[in-house]
């Protein structure tokens, strides 16, 4: 229930997880893009308050020069009303001009209009007309100065304007002071120059004409304007400014560069970790995949798998290696020998191999046995290898522990099957050679009865005369009858030992040894077919490790084929040679027979379990043989002899 849950967050989350970094970036390239254009606005604002008060500055200095310039004719006036000597006027007058270079003309106008006295360049003959007229007039009707609207002198002249000063003595009009302003130079003198460095000036009348302007770099660009109206009383001039300057630039701006630079780089290194964390997550996911994908094939081997670190500590069991010893992976992992599952009566085993771990040396595979935890003893089969890491380190061992119960039941049940197999065939060849027995029994048993009856003839003779026995005519008698009932004990004996049930036991023997030790049955089957053995195995053979039993299984039951192969053959043919040879470490033993041979039919089926040809055959000769000497890790093949017959041969690891 809660993983589902936390599935299910999960699930939302992964959306969400992409869609909160997506959208900061987004944010951030947008603020990236805002940021040069609010920074650029800024600046632009600023360039443009900076021309205004500019601007007003300039008007403050226009309108202050002027009203320094009036209050000098103000007091020029008053002297006037006075009617001072004319020479003082003019003394007056011309400093007056001196002083304000924008003043063009100063005129003593008398009540009449008729100029009185002039100073200045005053074009000769004009007469006070339009709008210095309309100024004029209004300035005497009004009683109070007044400017005249800008006007030009001549045709395509300098622009002026005119200031009328009404003179009043008491309260009569004797006339006005009259001052002619050229533009241009009022702009010249008043405006500074720093301004003039980065904006064009000029006045303008109502109707955006200009009347003066100072350019001095050049004309203005139209980016950052600013006009003024110069408050003048009966004139309405405008000052207009017009910067030099075009609009900020964006990329040169150091603060932006800088913004989108770090911007670039930021968005640089976003990109790197993306895609770093997207390769990441690739690897993660392949690595979740195989990691289930080991889980799984973990979980589905029948192989115990256990680690162990370099100081013997269990670090990890698979769920088979649990199985076998009964005991969850929890009481196995991290825990150190003497193990849980380690059988006592195997300890000093353990202990052994375990102390050869820690030095270093592993058995690279053996067999031994664990206790489950019931208390069973599991026969175990243990590969151990080293265990490595990425860096080519050591850092423990990996061993694969395989659950042998299964095979050496079988090996048990197969044992078992051979034993019997090889009672039986014993059974069968003793039930074959009991005829023999029976028939060599006769001989020796036909002497006894007879020695015997001769001894008792002469027991009964001397009663009968009363005489004594004759100790020297009866002994040779009885100890014939005694070694003849020695040679019947020998050959009971010989076929109680052949048949005797017994566990097959390895151990060095001699071939040679061997033959010689079933000499007395093979003679027996030998004498019945009246054929003669050759025991050509020299006593140099080397050993082999065998069971000493199976081998005369095989020899004896050998030797009897060969023997019955050749009964219906010439007397004379009647030959059975053994030979034996070394060659390439193997030790080969040959039955040669002179023989009816073995036709192609029956070769093909030789081998097999209960085929024979004999009417009293049981067919099981030769298949105990081949399962006898296979055995004994060796192989048994037959071919036909040159000489006719056939020739049997095994062959057995040589034991030095
Ligand atoms: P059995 O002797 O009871 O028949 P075997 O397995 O010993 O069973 O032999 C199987 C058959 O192989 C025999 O019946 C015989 O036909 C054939 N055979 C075995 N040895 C020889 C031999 N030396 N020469 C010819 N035939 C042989």
């Amino acid at each position: 229930m809660i993983k589902a849950f936390t599935s299910l967050t999960q699930q939302l989350r992964w959306p969400l997880r992409f869609l909160l970094p997506a959208t900061l970036v987004l944010l951030f390239i947008a603020v990236l893009v805002w940021l040069p254009w609010q920074a650029r606005a800024m600046e632009s604002n600023e360039r443009q308050e900076q021309l205004i008060a500019d601007t007003l500055w300039v008007e403050q200095s226009l309108r202050f020069e002027l009203n320094r310039s009036e209050d000098a004719l103000a007091s020029l006036g008053t002297e006037l009303v006075n009617q001072p000597p004319h020479a003082l006027i003019e003394t007056r007058m011309s400093q007056l001009l001196n002083n304000g270079h924008e003043l063009r003309s100063i005129r003593w106008l008398g009540a009449d209009g008729a100029a009185i006295m002039e100073q200045g360049s005053i074009v000769p003959g004009a007469t006070v007309t339009g709008a210095s007229l309309t100024a004029w007039e209004y300035a005497r009707a009004t009683r109070a100065s007044r400017y005249s609207e800008p006007f030009a002198i001549s045709a395509g002249g300098p622009a002026v304007i005119d200031f009328y000063l009404p003179l009043y003595r008491g309260r009569q009009y004797v006339g006005s002071l009259a001052a002619t302003y050229d533009l241009k130079t009022l702009l010249e003198e008043t405006v500074p120059w720093w301004f003039a460095q980065d904006n064009a000036i000029a006045l303008i009348d109502r109707d955006d004409r200009p009347l003066a302007r100072r350019v001095a770099a050049g004309p203005g660009r139209g980016v950052y304007t600013h006009k003024r109206v110069l408050d003048l009383p009966g004139s309405s001039m405008i000052l207009s400014t017009d910067s030099v300057k075009g609009p900020p630039r964006l990329l040169p701006n150091l603060l932006v560069g800088t913004v989108i630079l770090l911007g670039l780089g930021l968005l640089a290194s976003l990109a790197a970790l993306w895609r770093h964390i997207a390769r990441r997550l690739l690897a993660e996911g392949a690595l979740r995949q195989q990691m289930a994908f080991r889980t799984a094939m973990e979980n589905s081997l029948v192989t115990g798998l256990r680690a162990r670190d370099l100081t013997g500590r269990v670090t990890y069991v698979n769920p088979a290696f649990c199985q076998i010893v009964g005991l969850p992976p929890e009481e196995l992992v991290g825990k150190v020998p003497p193990m849980a599952y380690w059988a006592p009566e195997a300890m000093a085993d353990y202990q052994q191999r375990f102390a050869a771990v820690l030095a270093g040396h592993i058995t690279p595979q053996f067999e031994t046995i664990f206790q489950r935890s019931d208390g069973v003893r599991v026969p175990v089969l243990i590969f151990e290898a080293p265990l490595v890491d990425s860096d080519g380190r050591q850092t423990g061992w990996m061993g694969s522990i395989l659950d042998i119960s299964d095979r050496k039941n079988a090996e048990e049940l197969a044992r078992q099957q051979q034993e019997k197999l090889s009672a039986s065939a014993r059974l069968a060849t003793m039930g074959e050679i009991s005829s023999m027995l029976a028939h060599e029994l006769n001989q020796p048993l036909a002497a006894i009865s007879s020695y015997t009856t001769g001894a008792l003839n002469l027991l009964g003779r001397a009663a009968e005369q009363g005489a004594s026995v004759d100790a020297a005519l009866l002994k040779p008698a009885l100890e014939q009858a005694s070694a003849q009932a020695r040679r019947a004990g020998q050959i009971i004996r010989s076929v109680h030992e052949f048949v005797k049930k017994r566990e097959p036991q390895r151990q060095l023997v001699q071939l040679r040894g061997v033959v010689e030790g079933i000499a007395t049955l093979i003679e027996m089957q030998a004498s019945k077919h009246f054929v003669s053995i050759h025991n050509d195995i020299p006593a140099s053979l080397p050993a082999v490790s065998a069971d000493r039993m199976l081998l005369e299984q095989v020899l004896l039951n050998l030797t009897r084929n060969g023997i019955e192969a050749m009964q219906d053959v010439a007397p004379e043919r009647r030959v059975l040679r053994l030979t034996g040879t070394i060659t390439g470490g193997q030790v080969l033993v040959t039955v040669i027979d002179q023989g009816h041979g073995i036709a192609p039919a029956v070769a093909e089926r030789l081998f097999s379990p209960f085929f024979s040809t004999k009417a009293e055959g049981m067919g099981m000769g030769l298949s105990i043989c081949r399962t006898a000497i296979e055995f004994h890790g060796g192989t048994l093949t037959h071919c036909d002899n040159p000489g006719g017959g056939t020739l049997f041969r095994f062959a057995l690891p040589a034991r030095p």
